[in-house]
């Protein structure tokens, strides 16, 4: 059993507004644990990792980046792979994360994807190799899938919003439909299984799509999973009375559907329902409106080198600045504890105090 004892802070610095050195911050009366996994005050065990291998992407979401981009980070702070494998390396051995989530930004435009991926496989923790999986726009599954299988690619998760070209267009500014779809294909055809798909929904953009959603998905094996939209916009345009909830969601699948509740959800971010009695499957992923905090297992690594233990966390971790220190091991497990140690333990979009953080979702890897 680990003991807590008092925070040393050598890391913990305001999140950046935009890419860029910012001073020191003490988080206040935090605790950190010396062995053991990655615990937090509230007794949270963290094994889930989500990795952001570039904050650049081949679409402009509307929920996500204005049409023009963002400041992108410049490539002298991004991580080099080998500084980001060194951390997935501490992660997993020393620190008991045994899930790796690629992603971005879109993760299918790091050049070397393929050879992260076959690094990330090969490595071994306590309890075996780490599961590596992939949240992708799957715009490049079709010339990637099966080398990521090959190298050691579990599963992806695949963003897709509408299955009309029109809006496509419009939700992502780029004529891309075929493309995603052929990419969907892609991952399946590569056995990268279960292969799940995710749509922000929105109101009065593609609200209307959810029943089809779920067909185009159930009849194909696929897992659909609707996501409500959170404030991580670019453009800080999201208005909660305009979201569309998870319970409006369930509302509307179950005038097409039967649907019954799945048990077992654990740590998961989406709640999950058999549809028409199975085996096909609905997620409802209500980050807003059920918080889903009290359960939260992820950690989040930033192309740039800086954990975070929140989407909505006010501070980060400058592991980049370790490394480049010649840090040893035992400070970048130190940095992962301190990290989570000053871990909130809720979102806080509810409270009137709650500042969206200045990284955008696509900087911070979703
Ligand atoms: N580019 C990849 C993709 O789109 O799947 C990976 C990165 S993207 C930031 C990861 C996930 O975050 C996607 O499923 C996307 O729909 C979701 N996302 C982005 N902005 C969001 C927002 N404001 N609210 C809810 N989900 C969002
Ligand atoms: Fe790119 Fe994914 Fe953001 Fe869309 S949601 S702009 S695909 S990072």
């Amino acid at each position: 059993m680990s003991s807590p004892v008092p925070l040393p802070l050598p890391v913990l610095r305001p999140a950046a507004t935009t890419p860029g050195p910012v001073a020191d911050a003490p988080v206040a009366d935090a605790r950190v644990t010396t062995t053991g996994p990655l615990t937090d005050r509230f007794g949270r065990v963290h094994r889930d990792l989500r990795i952001s291998l570039t904050d650049r992407c081949s679409l402009r979401c509307t929920y996500c980046m204005p049409a023009e981009g963002v400041p992108w980070i410049p490539g002298t702070d991004l991580l080099t792979t080998a500084e980001l494998v060194r951390i997935a390396t501490v992660a997993v051995e020393q620190a008991g994360i045994d899930e790796l989530r690629l992603t971005g930004g879109e993760p299918l435009l790091r050049a070397d994807v393929v050879d992260v991926v076959a690094a990330l496989s090969a490595l071994r923790g306590p309890h075996g190799a780490p599961e590596v999986s992939l949240t992708t726009n799957a715009l490049r599954l079709p010339q990637l899938a099966s080398r990521l299988a090959d190298a050691g690619l579990t599963r992806v998760n695949i963003s897709i919003d509408t299955l009309r070209a029109d809006r496509f267009l419009a939700l992502t500014r780029r004529d891309r439909l075929a493309d995603t779809l052929a990419g969907i294909a892609a991952a399946d055809a590569a056995g990268l299984h279960p292969v799940k798909l995710n749509a922000v929904a929105m109101r009065g953009v593609n609200d209307d799509e959810l029943v089809n959603l779920v067909r185009f998905a159930t009849e194909r094996d696929y897992e659909m999973r609707f996501i409500e939209q959170m404030p991580l916009d670019a453009g800080h345009s999201w208005r909660r009375t305009t979201m569309v909830t998870g319970a409006e969601i369930l509302e509307r699948l179950a005038g097409a559907f039967t649907l019954t509740p799945v048990p077992g959800r654990g740590a998961a971010p989406a709640e999950r329902w058999l549809v028409d009695g199975g085996p096909g499957r609905v997620g409802v992923i209500a980050s807003v409106s059920q918080p889903f905090c009290g359960a939260c297992d992820r950690l989040r690594l930033t192309a740039d080198g800086q954990l975070r233990s929140c989407l909505f966390a006010r501070t980060e971790t400058d592991l980049r600045a370790l490394l480049r220190s010649g840090a040893d091991d035992g400070a970048l497990v130190a940095a992962f504890r301190t990290c989570v140690a000053g871990k909130q333990p809720g979102h806080g979009i509810d409270d009137p105090a709650f500042l969206q953080p200045d990284r955008p979702m696509s900087a911070i890897g979703g």
